[in-house]
C-alpha cells in the first residue's frame, strides 16, 4: 500500500489558506521602497551627482567614475537604511534562470573591525568567471573571465537584504553571454531606426522605446504533492500520469473563483511586487485546473523583462510561504493547457505617441499603418528566426499541440485592419487620396480610429496578434527569459525600418512627394508579406498544410528550429542592427543545443529510473496478488468454474505483463538511444539524436505506464495522480 501517496494526498486536501501581512498602508506608500528609483536617488545623492545620474541615464552617455564613486556611496547607505547586508551583480546567462554573487560590504578598518564600503568600481563592473556559465565556446582557455557592467537604465533594488544591481555579462573577449547586452543593442538599434521613420510624421521626435507587457502563466501544486513527485521536482513537469477524469473540459475554471489558498498566495506576491517597484495588476484563473496568470502594467522593454526574471524567482519564494510550488514549465500535465507567456509590445515615442495605435488625423493614420505594415514585413522575413527566439525543449510540449499557438509564426490582425490593407493594396494614391474626402465612404483612412478600437474578434489561435494598439507575440514560454523574443523582434524590426527609411529617402531624392511615397513602400510591403497574415484557425490540419504553400517555416524539431539563427538573412540582419556578431550566433547556438539535450537526459534518465524502481515493481506485485487469486480459486473450484471466475484477472495479469515487457524494452532501448547519441561530437548532432531516438521511446514509455495506472490498485499506486495533483481546495 502506497502510504506515502495517501499522506501527502491527505495533507494537501486538509491545508488552511496561510494568512498573509498585509500592510497597514495602500500601496502608494509602500509602492517601490525596495527600489533605488529617482525619488531615493535625490535623496541619497549629492545634487551634482543626482543630475549626472539621470543625465547618463536618459541621454545614454557614460558615467564619468567620480560620479559612479558617489552614487555608490548613497546606494550604499540607501541599502542599509533599508537593511541589506550584502550586495551582487544581478545578471542574466543563458541559463534561463538569473545569477548573483554575494558579497558583504564588510571590509578590514586597519584596527582589527571591520567598515561597510561600497565603491563606484564594485558597482560598475566585476568579473564573474565565465567558465561557469554557458558559452557556447566562447572562452579563451586562459581567459575564463566574464566581465558584469551596471545597467544603469534599470534600477537596483533590495531582495532579500541583498543589494541587487542589474548588470549585463559579457565574455573578457567582448561578447555577450546573457540576454541583457544583445537586449539593450536592439533597443538601441530600434530607437534610431524607429525614430527615423516616426520623424517622417513628427519632427518632434527624438526617441522611440518599446513596451513590453508580459503576461505570465504558471500552475500552482501543493507542496506535499510535489515532493512525492520526482518527475516534477526535477524536471518540472509529469512525465507520466494518465489524464483525470475531470480536467477543463467543463471550462469552469477560467476566469472562476480564486480558491482562498491562491487568493492569500496572490496578494501575498502582488504586495512583494509592488514593494519592488513591479506594477503587478490583473490576476485570474486560466483555463486549465490549478492554472493562473499574473500581469502587470507594461513597462519599458528592458525594464519589463527584468521585472519579469525578477518575479520568477519572487513567484517560487513565495509560493513556498504558502505551501505551494510554482510550476513555470510549458506544460507540467499532459492533455490539458500549457502555460505561455505573451509579451505583449508596442512603441512608442518621446512624444508619447503609441505608433501601432491609429490616430485622429488621416497623418496619424498614415504613420499607424506603415509601422503595422512594417512590423508585418519584419515578421515575414524572420519567421523562421522568431520561431527559434520562442523554441526550447519544454516550450516544445507546448507549441503545436492542440490548445497552443503551431509550431508556424503567422499575424493575425482583425476584419477591420486587413480591410484598410486591402484598401490600400488595390487602390491608387489617387483613389485613396480621394477617399479620404468623402465622408461617406467607411474605409477612408482618415476613420480608421473609431474602426479599429472597436477590434474585439481576438483570435486566441495565432501566435502573433495585432490587439488595437500593440503586438502580442503569444508564442512566448512561460519559463522564457522574454528576452530572447524581444532581441529578435526589436532587431528584425529595426531592420525593416532601416530599409523602409532608405527606401523612401531614395523616392523623396527622385521627387516624389512624401505621403505618395509613404503610400507606395506601404503597397509594396503588404504585397510582399501577404503570406505571413493568416486571420483563421491557427490549430487546424488545413492552417499547415496551407502555411507550407505560402513559404512560412513549418519546421517541428527544436533542434533544427534553431539553425535559423544561422541563417544568412539572419546573421546579416543581426550584423546590420549590432545585435550580435557571427562568432556570437554560432556560440549561443551551441548553448540552446546543449541546453536541449540536457534537457531531454535529465527527463530520460527520470523517466527511466521512474519506470524500472517506482512502476514495474508495484505492478509486479500487483499482478502477483492476481496470480495468487487464480491460484486460490483453482484450488477452490472445478476447472471449468475456476476458468469461468479467474478469466478476468487472466486476462489483466496478461495485460500487465504486456505493458511491463514494452515498457522494459523501451527503457532499455531508450539507454541505448543515449548512448549512442552521447558519443556523438557536436552539440547539433547530439541534440538532434536526442530529438530523433530519444523522445519517441519516452512517449512509448509513458503510454504504457499511464495504462498501468489504469489497471493496478489505487491503493497501491505510489505517485499522486492527476486528479489529486490538480485540484486544489
Ligand atoms: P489579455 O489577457 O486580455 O490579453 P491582460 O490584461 O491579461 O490582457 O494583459 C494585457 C497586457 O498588455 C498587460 O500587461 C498590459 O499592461 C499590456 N499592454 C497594454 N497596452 C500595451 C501597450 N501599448 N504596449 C505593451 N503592452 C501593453
Ligand atoms: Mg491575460
Amino acid at each position: 500500500m502506497s502510504t506515502l501517496r495517501f499522506k501527502v494526498v491527505d495533507e494537501a486536501f486538509n491545508r488552511k489558506a496561510d494568512p498573509v501581512k498585509i500592510p497597514a498602508e495602500r500601496p502608494e506608500k509602500y509602492y517601490g521602497m525596495y527600489v533605488f528609483n529617482r525619488q531615493k536617488m535625490f535623496e541619497y545623492l549629492p545634487a551634482k551627482t543626482y543630475e549626472a545620474l539621470c543625465n547618463a541615464i536618459d541621454n545614454k552617455e557614460p558615467l564619468p567614475r567620480e560620479v559612479a564613486d558617489s552614487v555608490a556611496e548613497g546606494m550604499k547607505r540607501w541599502a542599509i537604511d533599508n537593511g541589506a547586508r550584502h550586495y551582487t551583480h544581478w545578471f542574466q546567462p543563458l541559463t534561463e534562470t538569473t545569477a548573483e554573487k554575494h558579497d558583504a560590504f564588510i571590509e578590514h578598518d586597519g584596527k582589527g573591525g571591520v567598515v561597510e564600503n561600497f565603491t563606484g568600481k564594485l558597482l560598475v563592473q566585476q568579473e564573474p568567471d565565465a567558465s561557469s556559465f554557458p558559452n557556447g565556446g566562447i572562452r579563451n582557455t586562459f581567459e575564463a573571465r566574464g566581465y558584469s557592467a551596471w545597467d544603469i537604465s534599470s534600477p537596483a533594488f533590495i531582495l532579500d537584504n541583498t543589494l541587487c544591481i542589474p548588470t549585463i555579462f559579457i565574455s573578457y573577449t567582448g561578447e555577450s553571454l546573457d540576454y541583457k547586452t544583445p537586449l539593450l543593442r536592439a533597443l538601441n538599434s530600434l530607437d534610431v531606426a524607429a525614430t527615423a521613420v516616426a520623424r517622417l510624421f513628427d519632427p518632434d521626435v527624438k526617441h522611440v522605446k518599446a513596451f513590453l507587457g508580459w503576461e505570465q502563466e504558471y500552475f500552482l501544486v501543493d507542496e506535499s504533492l510535489y515532493s512525492a513527485r520526482p518527475d516534477l521536482m526535477l524536471t518540472g513537469r509529469t512525465l507520466m500520469g494518465h489524464e483525470s477524469a475531470k480536467n477543463q473540459q467543463l471550462e469552469d475554471h477560467y476566469f472562476g473563483a480564486i480558491p482562498s489558498r491562491v487568493e492569500a498566495f496572490m496578494l501575498d506576491l502582488e504586495i512583494e511586487c509592488h514593494k519592488l517597484g513591479i506594477p503587478a495588476k490583473t490576476r485570474h484563473n486560466e483555463v486549465a485546473p490549478n492554472q493562473f496568470e499574473l500581469a502587470p502594467v507594461f513597462e519599458e522593454c528592458n525594464l519589463a523583462n527584468d521585472h519579469n526574471q525578477l518575479i520568477m524567482s519572487v513567484m517560487a519564494e513565495v509560493a513556498r510561504r504558502h505551501h505551494f510550488r510554482v510550476l513555470l514549465h510549458e506544460k507540467p500535465f499532459a492533455g490539458i493547457n500549457g502555460s505561455g507567456k505573451h509579451n505583449n509590445w508596442s512603441l512608442g515615442t518621446d512624444t508619447g505617441t503609441l505608433l501601432f495605435a491609429p490616430g485622429k488625423t488621416r497623418k496619424d493614420n498614415l504613420r499607424f499603418i506603415a509601422f503595422t505594415v512594417n512590423v508585418m514585413a519584419a515578421v515575414h522575413r524572420h519567421n523562421a528566426l522568431l520561431k527559434a527566439s520562442i523554441m526550447s525543449a519544454t516550450n516544445a510540449h507546448r507549441l503545436g499541440a492542440n490548445e497552443a499557438p503551431p509550431a508556424i509564426i503567422s499575424i493575425f490582425t482583425g476584419t477591420q485592419l486587413a480591410d484598410i490593407l486591402d484598401k490600400i493594396e488595390n487602390s491608387t494614391n489617387a483613389e485613396l487620396a480621394d477617399l479620404s474626402s468623402k465622408e461617406e465612404l467607411n474605409l477612408n483612412v482618415s476613420q480608421i480610429p473609431e474602426i479599429i478600437l472597436d477590434n474585439t474578434d481576438r483570435n486566441r489561435t495565432s501566435p502573433f496578434a495585432f490587439t488595437g494598439n500593440r503586438f502580442e507575440f503569444r508564442a512566448v514560454g512561460s519559463s522564457a527569459n522574454c528576452g530572447a523574443a524581444m532581441i529578435a523582434l526589436n532587431a528584425a524590426v529595426a531592420e525593416q525600418l532601416i530599409e523602409f527609411k532608405t527606401n523612401i529617402d531614395r523616392r523623396l531624392a527622385k521627387g516624389e512627394v512624401l505621403t505618395e511615397a509613404i503610400l507606395e513602400e506601404i503597397r509594396e510591403l503588404i504585397k510582399s508579406s501577404k503570406a505571413i497574415h493568416f486571420d483563421g484557425n491557427g490549430y487546424s490540419d488545413e492552417w499547415k498544410e496551407e502555411a507550407a504553400k505560402r513559404g512560412l517555416d513549418c519546421e517541428t524539431s527544436t533542434p533544427l528550429i534553431f539553425d535559423a539563427y544561422q541563417r544568412r538573412s539572419s546573421v546579416e540582419m543581426f550584423r546590420r542592427t549590432g545585435v550580435f556578431s557571427e562568432v556570437e550566433l554560432a556560440a549561443r547556438n551551441e548553448v540552446k543545443w546543449e541546453m536541449y539535450t540536457k534537457k531531454v537526459q535529465i527527463e530520460a534518465r527520470v523517466l527511466g529510473d521512474l519506470a524500472i524502481n517506482h512502476v514495474i515493481p508495484v505492478a509486479t506485485r500487483y499482478q502477483s496478488i492476481l496470480l495468487d487469486n487464480v491460484k486460490k480459486i483453482n484450488e477452490v473450484f472445478s476447472p471449468d468454474k475456476a476458468a469461468d471466475i479467474a478469466g478476468g484477472d487472466m486476462a489483466t495479469i496478461e495485460k500487465l505483463a504486456e505493458h511491463m515487457k514494452v515498457i522494459k524494452r523501451e527503457v532499455a532501448a531508450m539507454v541505448d538511444a543515449r548512448r549512442v547519441a552521447n558519443k556523438l561530437a557536436g552539440e547539433r548532432d547530439k541534440a538532434i539524436a536526442y530529438h530523433d531516438t530519444v523522445v519517441p521511446h519516452m512517449d512509448v514509455i509513458r503510454y504504457h505506464i499511464d495504462k498501468l495506472e489504469l489497471m493496478v490498485d489505487n491503493e497501491m499506486w505510489p505517485l499522486p495522480k492527476y486528479r489529486e495533483l490538480l485540484f486544489i481546495r
